[in-house]
């Protein structure tokens, strides 16, 4: 039975969306012993719940994915919420450059569909919670490239490359790709300034905000992900990553060996 202390324990959460972690060593008798006490009932790697189920097949220790916890959990699912974040931003772009693409052989009067573009991209980006980067980046544009057909697809060139990076960076940071993470934390680095100037040519709530989420976000990555060998480097984050699994406790209270 789940009680309310269990439900607010954030692996149970992840449990509850995804499934539960269950796994049995073909390799470690002990293991799969502490793993599995009684016919039919197994411990999850994840949420440590007991689960009354069929077992799964057996399969060599060095294969168990390993499931991180506390802090280390946080981090993979902050950087799930960052993937989302990116693909849609991607998504978007692409959508803007479609239409961009569209204008540039449209015979209505152009410049009013790009100001249009503008306004819609800026709702559009507030509704979905995502910086106004995308706003400032067609507005920067719209001043400064001349009302000519080929300046629109331009634009779609230089909105569906940015678009081509953000899908990219989401689906890495999605499938736990530390290039992805390099990517971000250098592409948002990029932007930083255009941002400050931004706030200094015109200051705004939403810019001051947009801001201090992008150096959290890239600091965060940095510290945390240990990233250009610091703290330690990926062969640190590797081993305490290890450390807070489940499966690492279990393996220090018996005698068994680790897996790689
Ligand atoms: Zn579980």
């Amino acid at each position: 039975m789940i009680n309310l202390f269990r439900a607010r324990n954030p692996e149970l959460r992840r449990c509850s969306k995804i499934g539960h972690a269950l796994h049995l060593p073909s390799d470690d008798v002990q293991l799969a012993k502490a793993l599995s006490p009684y016919p039919a009932l197994i411990q999850c790697l994840r949420c440590q719940d007991f689960v009354n189920t069929q077992l799964p097949p057996p399969q060599p220790l060095s294969t168990f994915p390993l499931i991180p916890t506390g802090s280390h959990g946080r981090r993979h699912s902050l950087i799930r919420i960052l993937a989302i974040e990116r693909i849609a931003r991607g998504i978007i772009l692409f959508a803007v450059a479609g239409l961009t693409l569209k204008l540039s052989t449209s015979s209505n009067p152009v410049i009013s569909y790009l100001g249009r573009l503008a306004d819609n991209s800026k709702a559009l980006a507030s509704q979905l919670g995502v910086n106004s980067i995308l706003h400032q980046v067609i507005v920067k544009l719209q001043l400064i490239l001349h009302r000519s057909p080929s300046s629109y697809r331009w634009l779609a060139f230089f909105l569906t490359v940015y678009g081509l990076i953000e899908l990219l960076e989401g689906l890495g940071l999605w499938f736990s790709k530390r290039w992805a993470e390099y990517l971000t934390v250098v592409a948002t680095s990029l932007f930083v300034p255009l941002e400050i100037y931004e706030i200094f040519h015109h200051a705004t709530i939403t810019k001051i905000s947009a801001l201090i989420v992008n150096i959290i976000a890239i600091g965060y990555l940095l510290w945390k992900g240990r990233l250009f060998g610091l703290r330690g480097g990926h062969e640190k984050l590797k081993e305490e990553e290890y450390q807070s699994t489940y499966l690492f406790q279990l393996l220090q209270n018996s005698t068994a060996t680790s897996p790689k």
